[in-house]
């Protein structure tokens, strides 16, 4: 399996090549194509897989396949820690350098008046920590009406650190329908199923 079977634009594929990513791993070759087919998907990688080009990679697909002048976010990538956020920013600006999409991260541990600022530019995609992104929410600074793609990254850990009903309040204020992706280390465990069957619906489930 190579990156140009994977279907992604030549846009992707010369920023993949920057990155000095031969061939896809095993998460992003299973991955890539469900997220590409519209589906919700469930998947057990661990940090260290590839995951983060895993769902970043579609998700910059998803905005090139379809661009739309959106003031307001369209892609939402939740993640438990802000070092992790900022991680996967990170990556969403390397591989989605040579894509005309601006992106943001909020975080709790920074001043709230600061980031309050950040959200008040365009972005497609935003990457955020639950619980301050719920905090600004409440206060109106942020407006997910136009989330068409969720993706939830460490999954297990964030429900370890009691962020799932956070998670759940945030779906509630995406009106319309999403595609959403759920990522956790594991896979195993009551406690994820059951939040999957609440955030995703008839997911495609991969486990590397
Ligand atoms: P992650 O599991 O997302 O934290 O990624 C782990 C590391 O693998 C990061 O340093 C990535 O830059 C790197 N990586 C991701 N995808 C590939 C790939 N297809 N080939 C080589 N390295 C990769």
């Amino acid at each position: 399996m190579t990156f140009e079977e994977l279907d992604l634009d030549p846009k992707l594929l010369t920023a993949i090549e920057e990155q000095h990513y031969h061939k896809p791993t095993p998460i992003q070759a299973e991955a890539i194509p469900e997220m590409l087919l519209s589906k919700d998907v469930l998947a057990g990688a661990a940090t260290g897989t590839g995951k983060t080009a895993a769902f970043v990679l579609p998700a910059l697909q998803f905005l090139l396949d379809d661009p739309r002048p959106s003031r307001k976010p369209r892609v939402l990538i939740l993640a438990p820690t802000r070092e992790l956020a900022f991680q996967i920013h990170k990556v969403v600006k390397q591989l989605g350098t040579h894509c005309p999409f601006e992106s943001n991260v909020v975080t709790g541990g920074f001043a709230s008046d600061k980031q309050l600022e950040i959200l008040q530019s365009n972005m497609d995609i935003l990457v955020a920590t639950p619980g301050r992104l719920l905090n600004i929410m409440s206060k109106e600074f942020i407006d997910l009406s136009d989330i068409e793609l969720l993706i939830i990254d460490e999954a297990d850990r964030m429900l370890d650190m009691g962020q799932g009903p956070d998670v759940l309040a945030l779906i509630e204020a995406i009106p319309g329908d999403f595609q959403a992706a759920c990522f956790s280390a594991t896979l195993a465990g009551s406690g994820i199923t059951k939040f999957a069957e609440e955030v995703l619906d008839s997911p495609e489930v991969i486990q590397v």
